[in-house]
């Protein structure tokens, strides 16, 4: 679960004392989803509901919520529970939306009667009309159009770093496991003048960061060709001049050499890249639909490193999908050998309703997957730890994000390493020089040498 923070200052929706209703929003999943709530937060604004932080404090509350994995789905249902206490104690709206509404709406309604409204992942406008139906009328509402087009709405940013920027919705790759082309639809990119303009307004507000988002970035404008591809975006974006760009997440059938060459030709474009490749055995990554053999995969990542030296790839695996033996287990771990990620995360296969692969037996003993799991976790603190001892004595530049629970600052390097910063006093937002003395498998930690702004 994402914790929704409010920062009033930076957002380009103002509050007011007019605003006498409360909206407390709890997000699951992905980045798509965070970003999400933003917009929901943004047209709410709209309406008239301030922002809380607790459940107790709302007059309407929304979960939006993610059918990516099996384990968050049940947790939200947990969740469930403390609103059904609260609405014992006075009026509360309570609005459930996003993937899981998405795919099990009519059972949701069924199983919890403490629902007020269902809503989707697509024609999120409408809100602000359902809630104030609901309000009036008593009645419970499903409002679960099938996820098509893009929407413009008002974003209430969460962070005064980092800006979100949609560029896509939906997808349409249909990985055997994956539940989000039935939650969100079909890839739709989204206009690139929207994007750009988008842009524009982050960089000018003061955002140093930029993160172009999609499920499958690397897809832009395949349904769209007049759009152009996702290198011509991003080299526009590159233009306008954002101090950071990042982007995800990026899909090994789809990334082109393009996009890669421009990564390298902008400094703005950070040195990362996210390519999930989720399994090193050829015959479960055909089972999976993925489009890519192994051999496909090494071969973009020594791309990546010839043109950017010094980039970082990092991952995603899912251990035990149905089927996976030993063999292709073991084909995994050499990859991850090979591939040397920088980061790496792992889940346990879950059967996700709906999907190709729910139809195959869950096969793998649970024991198994665990074991498998650890040994993924293991080799990735191995290599992480080995590739960030290689930082210590080096400078890098930092952009700060935040403090955390013992005080100290923390920031990102250009490649997505986490470095902290104890004793330090300086801005978040602002980009530091920093001497890394340490590290570990988890990040750097390092002294600022220059509170000044360098360049990247
Ligand atoms: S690329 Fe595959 S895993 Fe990623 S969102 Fe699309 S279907 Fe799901």
């Amino acid at each position: 679960m994402a914790s929704f923070r409010w920062i009033d200052e930076v957002s380009s929706v103002r509050y007011s004392e007019a605003m006498t209703k409360r909206v407390y929003i709890e997000t699951w999943g992905c980045q798509m989803n965070v970003h999400q709530s933003e917009r929901i937060a943004g047209l709410l604004a709209q309406a008239g509901y301030a922002p809380t932080t607790t459940i107790d404090t709302a007059d309407v509350v929304i979960f939006n919520t993610c059918a990516v994995r099996q384990k968050a789905e049940e947790k939200v249902y947990g969740r469930i529970g403390e609103v059904m206490q609260v609405k014992k104690r006075h009026p509360v709206l309570f609005g459930f939306g996003g993937c899981i509404a998405q795919v099990r709406g009519a059972e949701l309604m069924r199983r919890f009667p403490a629902i007020d409204f269902l809503f989707g992942t697509s024609n999120l406008a409408d809100l602000p009309g359902i809630i104030a139906r609901v309000a009036s009328d008593e009645e419970r509402i499903t409002h679960l159009p099938p996820a098509a087009g893009t929407e413009e709405l008002p974003v209430r940013r969460m962070s005064t770093v980092t800006a979100m920027v949609t560029i896509t919705e939906g997808c349409s790759n249909f990985c055997s496991y994956c539940i989000v082309p039935y939650s969100r639809g079909p890839l739709r990119s989204r206009p690139p003048q929207h994007v750009l303009a988008e842009v524009r307004d982050a960089v000018a507000a003061g955002y140093p960061e930029i993160l172009l988002l999609g499920q499958n970035v690397d897809s832009y404008g395949r349904d769209r060709p007049e759009y152009g591809d996702f290198a011509d975006l991003l080299e526009q974006v590159a233009r306008i001049g954002p101090r950071r760009i990042r982007f995800t997440s990026s899909h090994p059938r789809d990334m082109t050499s393009r996009v890669l060459e421009t990564v390298a030709r902008y400094d703005n474009i950070c040195n990362h890249v996210h390519l999930a490749v989720q399994s090193g055995s050829n015959r479960i990554l055909h089972a999976m639909n993925r489009g890519y053999t192994a051999a496909d995969f090494r071969a973009i990542v020594d791309r990546a490193r010839t043109l950017v030296p010094e980039i970082n790839v990092t991952t995603d695996i899912i251990v035990g999908y149905p089927g996976e033996t030993d063999a292709d287990f073991q084909d995994t771990l050499r990859l991850i050998e090979r591939a040397r990620f920088g980061t790496i995360f792992v889940a346990k296969y879950s059967p996700r309703p709906g999907t190709r692969s729910a139809r195959l037996p869950d096969d793998v003993p649970a024991a198994v997957k665990e074991a498998r799991l650890r040994a993924v976790l293991e080799l990735a603190r191995t290599i992480a730890l080995n590739l960030n001892r290689g930082f210590i004595g080096r400078t890098v530049a930092v952009l700060v994000e935040g403090r955390n629970r013992s005080g100290s600052y923390y920031g990102r390097t250009d490649d997505h390493r986490t470095v902290t910063m104890p004793d330090a006093e300086i801005a978040i937002g602002k980009i530091v020089s920093v001497r890394i003395s340490a590290a570990s498998s988890a990040g750097l930690t390092g002294t600022v040498d220059v509170p000044a702004e360098v360049r990247r």
